[in-house]
């Protein structure tokens, strides 16, 4: 179990018109072999295939529905986060900023829509991008006060959230250094603040490492890009959206609460999500999002019973 505090300097960058209370956060499946503190991590090339012998044992190499949602409206708001995106760096900013933009109208995006839900939503139907964050004040690993920080101070988060359709996939500044992942998903929930009341909302949010000059989650670079960085990190926010999108957090509670929550979209027998079966399996062909070639890893299609770029 993990909780987390707000920061009085946090605190102080918040707006009069919403401040957020103590957001809340926890492991919200611990039957899933995860790692205790996080969900759903996107592992390194070295560590990816000795968690990927797990599909071994596996009853059916498929993805499972687990009874809860997917996403099938998403608001995005990415956040870049720490000193390190200070000056120099706006082409990651953009470039990232572009494939969310693009990544609707996209073949790549077509995959994800065989895994529907119990109440028929369609995953990544409509998908709206907020202009993203870049915060250059000193970034930490806990993202989510940081995350909970940006949707008090935008009524459009305020609002996806209130539906349980905000995803705020955070970029920090640091190298991943010993760890054994490139990014991950998860889901907490804020407690906005207005006046005397205090309104709690569900987010997803992501995070991603820097993955400068990182071989453990190196992409290839596709005809026409140029910045390693970029298409590493693309290649990492193709896995977890389409995670996110298949298997978000389901709150079952109203208020929502992390103590009643859980993952209960698509994954396979052994706790594989749609990315994790197929990563760092690349098509000999790049993928075109938004008229950017990108290499992106495949993601595990039902229908083919394998990895796939498209339905
Ligand atoms: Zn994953």
């Amino acid at each position: 179990m993990k909780k987390i505090s707000y920061s009085l300097a946090l605190l102080a960058q918040v707006v009069a018109l919403s401040a957020y209370a103590a957001p809340q956060w926890k492991p919200l499946d611990e039957t899933r072999q995860e790692p205790p503190q996080v969900h759903s991590y996107h592992w390194t090339r070295n560590a990816a295939a000795s968690h990927q012998l797990r599909n071994i044992v596996a009853s059916s190499p498929n993805l499972l529905y687990h009874s809860g949602v997917v996403m099938g409206n998403v608001t995005i708001q990415p956040i870049f986060w720490g000193s390190g995106w200070n000056g120099g760096n706006q082409d990651i900013v953009n470039g990232i900023s572009n494939f969310y933009y693009n990544y609707s109208s996209a073949p790549y995006s077509q995959l994800v829509k065989q895994y529907t839900d119990i109440n028929g939503d369609v995953p990544g139907t409509t998908v709206n991008v907020e202009n993203a964050i870049v915060d250059t004040s000193t970034s930490s690993t806990n993202v989510f006060n940081r995350v909970c920080a940006a949707v008090a101070q935008n009524t459009n988060l305020i609002s996806a959230a209130s539906k349980k359709s905000l995803y705020v996939p955070v970029y920090v500044d640091s190298a991943r250094g010993n760890a054994n992942y490139c990014g991950y998903h998860s889901a907490g929930t804020c407690g906005l603040v207005s006046g005397n009341k205090v309104t709690t909302v569900a987010v997803e949010f992501g995070f991603f490492f820097s993955l400068v000059n990182d071989a453990g989650c190196h992409t290839q670079l596709a005809p026409g890009e140029t910045d390693q960085t970029l298409a590493n990190l693309v290649n990492v926010t193709a896995h977890e959206l389409s995670e996110l999108l298949t298997d978000p957090a389901t709150f079952n509670s109203n208020p929502p609460s992390v103590y009643n929550a859980y993952f209960g979209g698509w994954f396979d027998a052994s706790g594989n999500e749609i990315g994790d079966k197929c990563a760092w399996k690349f098509s000999s062909s790049p993928q075109n999002i938004g008229g950017q070639n990108y290499f992106l890893q495949s993601e595990w299609s039902n229908l083919i019973t394998g990895c796939a770029n498209t339905q």
